[in-house]
């Protein structure tokens, strides 16, 4: 898989595709029209790769931004933004891809507008439900990905183990080492 999905949801997935929005450079997962193509495949929302243009992809990041704004908004509570929240319903009003079974398996015939429709849907459905309390930032303070938390006693600190939780465990680790070897440091040379 060339991308992440740790959300839980696509609602969550798809902003996610910027990363690490508390750097200064945040990390880009979308350069290109080809990686929303394999977004939408690896999400499951398209079966094979579709085309995609780079006023597709611009429509795309657009909606992105959109919803993430939206999503911190329905953790805190917060009003939503009108500009943000009437994008993304003017693409949930959109006809979504069309899934057929075949002999061998699935097809979906999907236009990108239609895959763009299936993800504000989506944000539509995870905004209004009950999984909004079950929202949760990543532990990494560089991590910017939102997860739903079902874990038991919703204990989950990470996105992922890989970056997030083995660096933050590994940070820990050396601030240990170090306040033990404060003990020994008064040993003669
Ligand atoms: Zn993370």
């Amino acid at each position: 898989m060339r991308h992440a999905f740790p959300g839980g949801t696509p609602a969550l997935d798809f902003p996610g595709t910027l990363r690490f929005r508390h750097r200064p450079e945040p990390r880009e997962d979308l350069d290109s029209p080809a990686d929303l193509s394999i977004w939408f495949r690896e999400a499951g929302i398209t079966e094979a790769d579709i085309p995609v243009g780079t006023a597709d992809l611009r429509r795309a990041l657009a909606l992105r931004e959109a919803v993430y704004p939206l999503i911190l908004a329905a953790m805190a509570d917060r009003e939503y933004d009108p500009d943000a929240l009437a994008l993304v319903n003017h693409h949930a009003a959109g006809p979504t891809p069309v899934p057929r079974l075949t002999p061998t398996g699935r097809r979906v015939d999907a236009t990108v507008d239609q895959a763009l429709a299936h993800v504000a849907r989506d944000v539509v459905a995870a905004l209004s439900g009950p999984d909004v309390v079950l929202f949760k930032e990543c532990g990494n303070p560089e991590c910017s990905q939102v997860f739903i938390d079902r874990s038991r006693g919703a204990r989950r600190e990470w996105c992922a183990m890989d970056p997030c939780g083995n660096k933050i465990k590994a940070a820990a680790y050396r601030a240990r080492k170090r306040a033990g070897t404060h003990g020994i440091t008064g040993r003669s040379r």
